[in-house]
């Protein structure tokens, strides 16, 4: 493989899906060496075949809104890879959704998916539906106008969809319910992610924000380090920002930024639980702005237009959207004395960040290791549906802490330099590489 010609045939064929080529590149870089040692991969052509989605379904989505107006949206579900079993990924809500954001989060959940020891293929959907204003009513009726199309293409063993940005416990029921109704299948596994009283598994709103912590607590053991009176800065005030500051705070650490597309908010003295719940609330009102958290507790103070990594720092933690560091913002950090930055978005960080980070010797480890814990778990209650069981939390967050360290691991196996350290981003892509590229050449051409 020649990662420079492989790329600019992806360029040539695909132009302008920047997310997606920025996935793609990361994954050949960190790669390279070890595929070269194969050559029944090179024979198969395993490389050129798992940068391509199996399928992408493109659909269109009209509903009316709450003034009777007709609103048109795109849909999409990129099915992307199925060669270790069903596919299996979140849904999108948000205005910049687009072939090459899905294709992105597709691929990168395809190594995802493979490091969570679970049999889950790789997928992404969602739509270009902007959820900042909607009532209640309009995202029940955007969902179930979404779902009128996409049924027929997801079911327990082909494809399961779940949440991510925009999609969260509301919408995946919005979603179940026309399901049902279009497919009459009244099996519970065919979304994750869903409410406790109808198939829901314990601990699934917490695990993404929950296995990034328990991912960054083997880091640190490994490198000699503690979250004990670590101070921490969150981006995002989302389900995935929540689980994360409550296991932070949980683990000793003290959570004194988080942040919204508005601004940043210090957080001196950490959260508490009441500061905690708040979060939700925020992420309830659909309005998408985390300024209103200063006003309700006034011991935190907002700032306009700034990002959480403009406040001094231990530990960053990108909980938001992708490529949300930038290089400057990495300088910044290191500046002000953080060492460590665990991506729980996915591809939180630009390739310029990512290298910073390592040049500075700050540890780092990317989204596909540290935000596993989510599709872990929705894998977890894809089998107690299965099996017609509930675990109790206690249950699944042993699963999860297990699984956790399983991918830590991994990273640590095929990511130790010579001098010892670790490089979480080919540890994590390498081992997620090479479950999928034997899978595939175990299978045919095909
Ligand atoms: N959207 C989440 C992710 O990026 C969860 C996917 C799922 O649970 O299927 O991994």
């Amino acid at each position: 493989m020649n990662v420079k010609n492989l790329m600019a045939e992806l360029e040539r064929k695909h132009p302008g899906e920047s997310e997606y080529l920025q996935a793609v590149q990361e994954v050949l870089e960190s790669i390279e060496e070890v595929y070269n040692q194969h050559p029944e991969f090179e024979k198969a052509k395993i490389v050129e075949r798992i940068v391509e989605p199996d399928r992408i379904f493109t659909f269109r989505v009209t509903w009316v809104d709450d003034k009777g107006e007709v609103q048109t949206n795109l849909g999409y579900r990129v099915q992307f890879n199925s060669a270790i079993g069903p596919y299996k990924g979140g849904l999108r809500f948000h205005k910049a959704v687009n072939p090459s954001m899905l294709k992105f989060l597709g691929f990168e959940q395809t190594f995802k998916n493979a490091l969570t020891t679970l049999p889950m293929g790789g997928a992404k959907g969602g739509s270009d539906f902007d959820p900042v204003g909607k009532s209640d009513a309009e995202i029940m009726r955007f969902c179930q106008a979404f779902m009128t199309e996409l049924w027929n293409n997801i079911g327990v063993d082909t494809d399961v969809p779940a949440g991510d940005v925009g999609v969260g416990g509301r919408e995946i029921g919005f979603l179940n319910g026309m399901y049902q109704k279009l497919a009459r299948k009244y099996h519970t596994g065919v979304l994750t992610g869903k409410g406790m009283t109808w198939g829901g598994s314990e601990l699934r709103p917490e695990a993404t924000g929950y296995g990034a912590l328990y991912f960054v607590q083997h880091m640190l053991d490994k490198a000699g380090k503690s979250l004990k009176g670590a101070t921490v800065a969150i981006s995002g005030f989302g389900n995935v920002a929540w689980g994360a500051a409550q296991k932070a705070t949980e683990l000793g650490a003290k959570v004194i930024a988080i942040s919204g597309p508005d601004g940043v908010i210090y957080n001196p003295n950490g959260m508490t639980d009441e500061k905690i719940d708040y979060m939700l609330e925020l992420r309830a009102s659909n309005r998408n702005i985390v300024a209103p958290f200063a006003e309700r507790f006034p011991d935190a103070t907002f700032t306009p237009g700034k990002k959480a990594w403009s406040v001094k720092c231990d530990i960053a933690l990108p909980c938001a959207f992708q490529n949300e560091l930038n290089g400057d913002d990495a300088k910044e950090l290191i500046a002000n004395g953080t060492w460590c930055c665990a991506e729980v978005s996915n591809m939180g960080c630009t390739p310029e960040a990512i290298h910073a980070f390592q040049s500075a010797g700050v540890l780092f480890a990317p989204g596909k290791a540290v935000n596993a814990g989510g599709v872990a778990t929705s894998g977890l209650e894809m089998t107690q549906n299965c099996m017609h069981i509930s675990w109790s939390g206690k249950e699944v967050d042993e699963k999860l802490h297990y699984i956790m360290e399983s991918i830590h691991e991994a990273c640590v196996k095929y990511g130790t330099q010579e001098d010892g350290t670790v490089n979480y981003v080919k540890g994590a892509n390498i081992a997620g590489f090479m479950k999928v590229a034997t899978a595939m050449l175990e299978q045919g051409i095909i």
